[in-house]
């Protein structure tokens, strides 16, 4: 890694920071109250110690094993690993001990698993439900329809605790943007928070990427997940670690 590109990843902190500024300011919210998570999929060991080294202090992975390949390295020493990606039943037993929270828990199924894989360690999992706010018959995701009666299912689950929701809204339209689906998610969240149930400590709406982290702000993410303003535009042709 250059000199030069450990810097591109320190500007870029730094603008995301004053837009992340600004935006809260609009809203009349505090910026401490939203957590910047680096998405760091396809950046390599190096360049994810690098944002860290810049004050980046949570990390999203996508892929198991690029997680664990990573992990080995000590890619994330000094900063929260959470997980984000479409996650497999059968990998669930390597990410338990690993991750602080699993943000990408899109079905009861799923939710059950991890439950147990907790339960044999001992340790209670942090998860977030994702709602699939589009209603997008190939995306991964709780119905919004359907939410409320599947966290009342797993907040039976004394090994889990559900601690918000996540989203990733369709691909933006670019006159209207995504604000009408974070504005939906806002309300489930809200809602959320006023019902009383086991198991549940709502305190994360993961909502906001590149392209739409400052509308995600304005309608109430407690986190955003940036990759592309962190490290640039990922190369999808390398593969390396
Ligand atoms: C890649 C990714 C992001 C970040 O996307 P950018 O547009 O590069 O900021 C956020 N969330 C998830 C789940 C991702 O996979």
């Amino acid at each position: 890694m250059t000199e030069e590109e450990i810097l591109t990843i320190k500007s870029n902190i730094a603008n995301i920071r004053s837009r992340m500024d600004l935006a809260t300011q609009k809203a009349g919210r505090d910026p401490k109250d939203i957590t910047l998570l680096a998405a760091t999929k396809m950046n390599s060991a190096e360049r994810v110690q690098a944002a860290i080294r810049c004050g980046i202090r949570c990390c999203g992975e996508n892929k198991v094993q690029e997680l664990l390949d990573k992990y080995e390295l000590n890619a994330y020493e000094g900063a929260d690993l959470q997980f984000i990606g479409t996650l497999q039943t059968n990998k669930v037993k390597y990410l338990i001990g690993k991750v602080s929270l699993i943000q990408s828990v899109g079905s009861i199924h799923l939710g059950e698993v991890i439950a147990r894989e907790a339960a044999k360690r001992n340790t209670v999992q942090d998860i977030l439900i994702e709602v699939n706010i589009g209603l997008e018959e190939a995306k991964s995701g709780i119905l919004p329809q359907e939410l409320f009666s599947c966290i009342e299912e797993l907040s039976a689950l004394s090994s889990l605790r559900i601690r918000g929701l996540m989203a990733i809204p369709p691909v933006a339209d670019a006159n209207t943007g995504n604000t009408a689906y974070f504005q939906q998610m806002q309300r489930l969240y809200e809602e959320l928070k006023s019902r009383d149930y086991p198991n549940v400590k709502a305190d994360t709406l993961s909502m906001g990427m590149t392209d739409d982290f400052e509308d995600a702000i304005a309608c109430g993410s407690t986190m955003i997940r940036l990759g592309t303003a962190v490290f640039g535009r990922r190369n999808y042709g390398s593969a390396e670690v």
